[in-house]
């Protein structure tokens, strides 16, 4: 049997190897390699396949959520509101600037931003609220829409796991991760459901002044060559990663099949095991399967991820302490209590290996280790 990778990353190459090896020498030949046309035509191609009037790469996922509050002009001391279960970008870049980071609860099924605590967290000063669309699916956009609406706050949405869902409104129109509120987010860092061979990242808008501001601010707050206007940072999606993105952008789809497939196939292998929760899908969101994650009940989840590495099985754990509770973000508003179900979730969850080259083989010989630790 191949062995398991939590994300196959080389299977995945050799299947796009030739496309891709031109196209990484065809940049080297030009030597284009800032700004070159290969970024302009995947801006393009990404816009298309989005729906959505402006792409504007960037260096990372962590830069495209920062400049994304630098353009909404937010001061310190404002607040915006996100969830404690995330990965740490999201919060990090709030403190970065000065602003305040006010953390919700989330949903227990979705993992995602619980739209009533959302509406409980906002004040005077709340100034935006960044849904993270954790693992795959999005959230609750519709409610979340509407009280921030409502409350005239800013939606950025961190689609750095989702790239590719789609949302249902109740009036059955469909909208794409990360399209839905005035700015959204996302990162190619290789893991990613789109990943390029490096580190990349991308922010989307509607909004043809917003779009023209992070146009300005990801290149040093220059607009006129040297006339710097506002302050800005440096932040550039190279060539050479734009050029493996295209290719890999026409898979995307057909890449979210390959991972829904490989859920299926775990969730019929634990649809019976009270011990293990397998992930709710939302009926309103596709699943892109970032991960692939388990609720576990009464099972100590690092025996089991050990009894699978002594498998040659990798399995990790998102994430393993919650937000508030984290050295660096520490504050005297949180105590460890108040985020019941990113708690419990923290102490409970685990992520299966997910990725687009899984086979049936691997798939059987995973959840049966699994199962042989849960039932013993
Ligand atoms: C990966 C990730 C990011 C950051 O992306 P980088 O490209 O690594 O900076 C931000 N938010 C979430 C939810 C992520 O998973």
């Amino acid at each position: 049997m191949k062995k398991i990778q939590m994300v196959d990353l080389q299977g995945q190459y050799d299947k796009i190897s030739k496309e891709v090896d031109q196209a990484v020498l065809d940049v080297i030949r030009s030597t284009q390699f800032i700004n070159g046309p290969e970024v302009k035509s995947f801006q393009k191609e990404m816009e298309d396949y989005l729906e959505v009037r402006h792409v504007i790469p960037c260096a990372n996922g962590t830069d495209a959520l920062q400049v994304a509050m630098m353009a909404l002009d937010l001061k310190p001391g404002d607040e915006v509101i996100t969830t404690s279960f995330t990965f740490v970008a999201t919060v990090e870049v709030i403190a970065l600037l000065g602003l305040t980071p006010v953390l919700v609860d989330v949903d227990p099924l979705t993992f995602n931003i619980d739209p009533r605590a959302f509406r409980k967290a906002i004040t005077p000063k709340t100034k935006a609220v960044v849904p993270v669309h954790l693992f795959g699916q999005c959230a609750d956009m519709e409610p979340i829409l509407e009280i921030a609406r409502e409350a005239g706050i800013y939606i950025i949405e961190d689609t750095a796991q989702a790239l590719g869902a789609t949302y249902k409104f109740s009036d059955g129109t469909r909208k794409k991760a990360g399209t839905m509120g005035h700015i959204g987010c996302t990162s190619f860092f290789p893991s990613k459901n789109l990943g390029c061979y490096g580190d990349g990242g991308a922010i989307f808008t509607d909004d043809d002044d917003l779009a023209r501001r992070m146009r300005v601010i990801v290149n040093h707050g220059m607009e006129v060559r040297y006339y710097h206007d506002s302050i800005g940072v440096n932040s550039r999606l190279d060539s050479i990663q734009a050029a493996i993105l295209r290719i890999k952008l026409r898979h995307l789809d057909q890449y979210a099949e390959a991972r829904q497939a490989a859920a299926d196939y775990y969730d019929y292998a634990f649809s019976n095991n009270t011990r293990l929760l397998t992930p709710k899908r939302a009926g309103n969101s596709t699943h892109v399967f970032h991960q692939y994650t388990l609720v576990t009940r009464d099972i100590d989840r690092f025996g089991l991820q050990e009894h699978l590495h002594a498998k040659d099985i990798p399995a990790m754990v998102y994430y393993p302490v919650p937000m508030h509770m984290q050295k660096a973000y520490i504050d005297p508003r949180y105590h460890e209590g108040d985020f019941p179900v990113t708690e419990a979730l923290s102490k409970s969850v685990i992520s299966l290996p997910m990725h687009t080259e899984l086979n049936d083989e691997q798939l059987k010989y995973i959840t049966q280790s699994v199962l042989e630790y849960v039932n013993r």
